[in-house]
């Protein structure tokens, strides 16, 4: 009986270590997988601003000393794709810097100077309301930098996509200080609400395209506030607007 019972436990143990084996298998692959579409999707999107600038420079090369009009409207475009082109590559920089664990420059900060300091800039830049409600204790030990960037990237698409009042909040529960954005534009529904924290996805391509979007700005957002052992939520619904909402944990050491 007792050998029979060691015989048993023996072959438990396999079964959990092929189990736990295939799951390890199962989740690189996957990783691999979004890795290789990654580069796909970057290749592509760095495709689109070379061909422009490739056939316009062909166009100039061609016509520019005979129809000098031609000069105007392909160094614009020219001017235009490259300007895009050395947008994208700091977003897949900062993509990869970020992706993962990355160093990050603790310090304390105070949430209200950093959402202050977006919504003044935001507000000018777009000429649009944005209302701030500060918060009395929004100090926390985070890295400033990327605290800001990911709050610009927050605000930046609720200007772009709504056009009314913009509400950001500063709020705390037992364990979290969070800064929301509110805005009461076009919404994103429930099965897009998954997809949008994906590199490159954009819901409207051309919508994101023309506002000078790369489907990155979530993306690096999210890696940046998980970096601090936090995250991004989003509660949205279509037509009536979405709120974003960064997390951070008020216990969260970085030792
Ligand atoms: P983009 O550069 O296209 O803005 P993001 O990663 O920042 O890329 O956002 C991904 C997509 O999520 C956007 O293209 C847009 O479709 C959608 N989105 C983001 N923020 C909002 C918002 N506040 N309201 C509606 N849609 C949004």
């Amino acid at each position: 009986f007792l050998k029979l019972d060691k015989k048993g436990k023996a072959r438990d143990e396999l079964y959990h270590l092929e189990t736990s084996y295939n799951d390890m298998i199962e989740r690189l692959n996957e990783s691999i997988i979004k890795q290789q579409q990654f580069v796909s999707d970057a290749s592509h999107e760095l495709k689109t601003p070379i061909s422009v600038i490739t056939s316009y420079a062909e166009l100039l090369e061609r016509w520019g000393h005979k129809k000098p009009e031609v000069i105007d409207e392909a160094s614009d475009a020219i001017s235009y794709e490259a300007k895009r082109m050395k947008y994208l590559t700091e977003q897949l920089f900062i993509l990869a810097r970020n992706d993962g664990k990355s160093a990050l420059n603790y310090e304390t900060v105070d949430l209200n100077t950093i959402a202050r300091d977006v919504v003044r800039s935001l507000a000018v830049a777009y000429n649009r309301n944005i209302i701030f409600h500060e918060h009395d204790n929004a100090v926390v030990s985070a890295d400033k930098e990327k605290i800001h960037q990911s709050l610009y990237i927050l605000v930046d698409n609720a200007c772009k996509y709504s056009d009314s009042e913009i509400i950001v909040r500063i709020h705390e529960s037992e364990e979290e200080l969070m800064i929301s954005i509110e805005d009461f534009g076009e919404g994103i529904s429930k099965e897009q609400q998954s997809n949008i924290f994906e590199r490159f996805y954009r819901i409207d391509k051309a919508r994101s395209r023309e506002t000078g979007g790369s489907g990155l700005g979530l993306a690096i957002g999210q890696a940046m506030i998980k970096a601090h052992g936090g995250n991004i939520t989003v509660s949205s619904e279509p037509a009536k607007g979405s709120i974003f909402t960064i997390h951070l944990n008020k216990s969260y050491s970085n030792n």
